[in-house]
């Protein structure tokens, strides 16, 4: 039976953290290096788990008779393409971030221009702006609803 469960991995936690050398400036090209290798492997492991369910859907894309095994199908597969679609989201905004690293704008608060800070960043690699001002726009978010 198929697994439902699985969810696009906002995070990614496979990697070693960076440690920084004394006297390196942050955003060095040592550790854009980093964060740009991080970003590969998120990225091919999301591959990976798009050409799963795909497969996976295919498999299953068998006739069933009865037709409330016809239901729970329809429904397995269309939580399977939600997940497929974050998924894919999030591969393109992992490339806009690699992107940007080879721009070298990478690690910046694109709202007040501090640094974002690495441990952020290894937490959550496609951020944008820093802890202050994402918290502030989720306070926005959540008033004016947009
Ligand atoms: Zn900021």
């Amino acid at each position: 039976m198929a697994k439902t469960e699985e969810k696009a991995r906002e995070t990614f936690t496979n990697f070693t953290p960076y440690e920084m050398k004394k006297g390196e400036e942050y955003m060095s090209p040592e550790m854009l290096k980093h964060f740009r290798q991080l970003l590969l492997n998120w990225r091919q492991e999301l591959m990976e788990e798009v050409d799963r369910t795909m497969h996976h859907m295919q498999e299953d894309a068998a006739n069933y008779a009865d037709p409330s095994d016809r239901a729970s199908q329809e429904e397995e597969f269309s939580l399977e393409l939600r997940t497929r679609d974050r998924e894919r989201k999030l591969i393109k905004k992992i490339d806009q971030t690699i992107d940007r690293i080879d721009k070298d704008d990478y690690g910046f608060c694109d709202q007040c221009g501090i640094e974002i800070g690495t441990r952020r960043l290894e937490a959550r690699p496609t951020a944008t702006l820093c802890i202050d001002c994402k918290t502030l726009a989720e306070i926005r978010e959540r008033q004016t609803g947009i």
